[in-house]
């Protein structure tokens, strides 16, 4: 049961012009549902190129990328918008709240995005998302008035607001103290243990990193060592 699945994949920018370069040289990956992955390797090394693949913001220039069993390539920019918001949610380094909104307005912005209004069931899922997070009492507040690891927390809230099947996590715990990290980081897992949504998580943080089921690295480009998997307590 892969929720992602990469055959070959490979990325190109600048493509047809002078200083065209190859980023990704023929990625294979798979990962299964309830898998909690990390992803590391050094600056440049094209982890951010490959999670923007994955999450269908980009598409590759040749290989065979497979989402939840559909095949993107088949798929036009529609379908892969429709996808992503059903199947994919993204935390970022920087976790992109919108200022103006609420703590509750930001996690309900999925649904409304995807659905096109937040219904009663949605209000009721991002509220217990976020007394889940421990921000029960901070719903009301705006970015600006919570702390960077708050911030980040409803950044988590609002990527799973819509159960997405995996989960992409782009450095969550970057500019966070070591507490703030690894409360960031045990909700990830936590929402991985009891929901089953599989999480890519880059991070350079080596702690971190041996606590997930399975280290990608990637050097130049390329998938360079595989940690051993361990046996996930998640798998049945
Ligand atoms: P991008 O994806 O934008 O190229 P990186 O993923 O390389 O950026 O890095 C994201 C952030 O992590 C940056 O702020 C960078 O300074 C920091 N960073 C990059 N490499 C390391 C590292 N080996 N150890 C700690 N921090 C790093
Ligand atoms: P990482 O996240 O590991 O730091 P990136 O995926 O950000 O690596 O970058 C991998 C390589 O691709 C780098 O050499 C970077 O300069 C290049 N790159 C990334 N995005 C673009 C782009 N939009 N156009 C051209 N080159 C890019």
């Amino acid at each position: 049961d892969a929720v992602l699945q990469l055959d070959g994949v490979r990325k190109s920018y600048n493509v047809g012009t002078p200083v065209e370069t190859e980023v990704l040289h023929g990625i294979d990956l798979s990962l299964s549902a309830h898998e909690f992955v990390a992803l590391t390797g050094p600056s440049g090394s094209g982890k951010s190129t490959l999670l923007n693949l994955i999450g269908l913001l980009e598409r590759p220039s040749a290989g065979r990328l497979v989402i939840d069993g559909h095949d993107t390539a088949a798929l036009d920019d529609a379908a892969l918008t429709a996808l992503r918001g059903h199947t994919i949610g993204f935390v970022f380094q920087y976790h992109h709240l919108l200022p103006a909104f609420t703590a509750l307005e930001n996690v309900l912005l999925p649904s409304i995005i995807t659905h096109g209004v937040a219904t009663p069931e949605a209000e009721a899922r991002a509220a217990e998302l976020l007394t889940r997070v421990g921000l029960g009492a901070a719903m009301a507040k705006r970015p600006g008035e919570l702390s960077g690891g708050m911030q980040q927390r409803v950044a988590i809230a609002r990527a799973l607001s819509l159960r997405p099947r995996l989960i992409l996590a782009d450095e969550p715990t970057g500019n966070l103290d070591t507490a703030s990290a690894d409360a960031v980081f045990e909700l990830l897992r936590a929402f991985n243990r009891d929901h089953g949504s599989a999480c890519l998580i880059v991070t350079h943080d080596p702690r971190l990193a041996a606590r997930c089921d399975r280290i990608i690295e990637l050097v130049d480009g390329r998938i360079v060592g595989e940690a051993e998997r361990r046996p996930n307590p998640n798998t049945p």
